[in-house]
């Protein structure tokens, strides 16, 4: 967080401002965050060729991913439309990863036709796909090691009877179909799940693809998917990043040595890249003195907007924005949606009055894109702070919004 004595800064512009300009709620993006994001993860690899692919989900909005290529990101896409976007926003095709799940081999084929590279994690699709193809377009295939890593339940992904990738125990199943249909298998990948903070998920990972490496002879490089940590609260543990870089670094340099070629190790984080350069800006509507001790602060925003908390109890530290010194107390902020909606309870802020700007921080990923229309509310704008200036990256919803795409009938 910055603060510039009384100011809560984002880029060097005190929030306040930009919730003036732009109005609230609004989601605010640091893209000098992002950039140094990205460098500190590319800097923490060396001695091999390293290459990240930005996982869009967590943010779409096309000047991110303007950004990210600029900067020389790559990008991880799961679905088509994802796919379309990063090919507007300027990735080169082949350095457009499609790692999607439960797709229909037609959404497959259409990525294949696109050009951009193919991640698939289902035998089936892999056959079908080969059937089709054979040698002509190489592919990805996602490994599930089974190796249970990250936060939140909702957030994993390596169970035994997890949808997502093929089973390290069906590798036979894999190799066979490769071989009898000629498939060019490129790369092995795995993705474990998010918010993994201890370094040696990552390398048990590593491991168990350098394991069924040895099943493929022609790969080019091996993703160890994402998942890193970031801190959500002072002295919260993160992945450490410099240390993850250099244990693997060294690793894949062995490897690639045993494997007698040089290939590139990829990674494809989301939350990494962008969380903690964005920060949802919400007003204070009311205060409510509680029967019991609690004062609750409303805003006007709600899960509608940032789900996170409600849906992966994450925690998001939450800034009065408008009054950064004085006295503290305790409060409940919750959103305005009709059902329980809290983003944070017995929260310690400088007190806050109706009106005041109301922060929530690392909402930069999983947030604008996870984001609907619940209680017809309209989404929030969006705001790039580039190289010291704000400027609307996306127009708040306004009425007609609701209905563009309703039809009415006669009744
Ligand atoms: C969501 C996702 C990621 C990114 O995860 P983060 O925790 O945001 O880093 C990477 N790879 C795949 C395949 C994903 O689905």
């Amino acid at each position: 967080m910055e603060s510039n004595g009384n100011q809560f800064l984002i880029g060097g512009i005190p929030a306040v401002q930009i919730a003036e300009e732009f109005g609230t709620p609004v989601y605010v993006y640091n893209a000098d965050k992002i950039e140094s994001q990205y460098k500190r993860l590319v800097s923490a690899f060396s001695g091999i060729t390293f290459k990240v692919k930005y996982a869009c989900k967590a943010n779409t909005n096309i000047n991110i991913l303007r950004l990210l290529n600029k900067l020389g990101c790559g990008l991880d896409t799961v679905s088509i439309n994802e796919v379309k976007l990063g090919l507007l926003a300027g990735f080169p095709k082949q350095e457009i990863v499609f790692t999607p799940n439960s797709v229909a081999i037609s959404e497959v084929i259409e990525a294949a036709e696109l050009g951009v590279r193919l991640n698939i994690d289902n035998l089936n699709i892999l056959e079908q796909f080969g059937k089709k193809y054979g040698r002509s377009i190489p592919v990805c295939i996602r490994i599930n090691p089974h190796i249970v890593a990250g936060g939140n339940k909702k957030i994993q992904t390596a169970h035994l009877d997890s949808k997502f990738g093929i089973s390290i125990h069906q590798m036979d199943k894999v190799v066979k179909i490769v071989t009898e249909n000629n498939i060019h298998i490129e790369s092995v990948h795995l993705h474990s799940g998010s918010d993994i903070k201890d370094v040696e998920s990552f390398i048990q990972g590593l491991d168990a693809l350098f394991e069924v490496s040895k099943h493929f002879k022609d790969l080019r490089y091996i993703d160890f998917g994402s998942g890193f940590k970031v801190p959500y609260k002072k002295g919260d543990i993160e992945t450490n990043i410099e240390e993850l870089g250099a244990r693997l670094s060294e690793k894949f340099q062995a490897f690639c040595k045993n494997y007698g070629r040089e290939l590139e190790l990829w990674c494809e984080p989301g939350k990494f890249l962008v969380s903690e350069s964005g920060f949802l800006l919400a007003t204070a509507s009311v205060i409510k003195e509680t029967a019991a001790e609690t004062t609750i602060v409303g805003v006007n925003s709600g899960l509608n907007h940032l789900i996170r908390p409600m849906m992966y109890d994450a925690y998001h530290e939450i800034v009065n924005a408008s009054n950064t010194t004085g006295a503290t107390h305790a409060y409940s902020v919750v959103g305005n949606i009709c059902e329980t909606d809290t983003f944070g309870v017995n929260r310690t802020m400088h007190e806050v009055h109706e009106g005041d700007i109301i922060a929530f921080l690392n909402a930069g990923a999983y947030g604008f894109s996870m984001s609907s229309n619940y209680n017809s509310r309209f989404r929030p704008a969006e705001v790039l702070v580039y190289k010291g200036k704000a400027q609307l990256i996306r127009k708040r919803e306004v009425f007609e919004d609701l209905l563009a795409k309703q039809v009415e009938v006669e009744l």
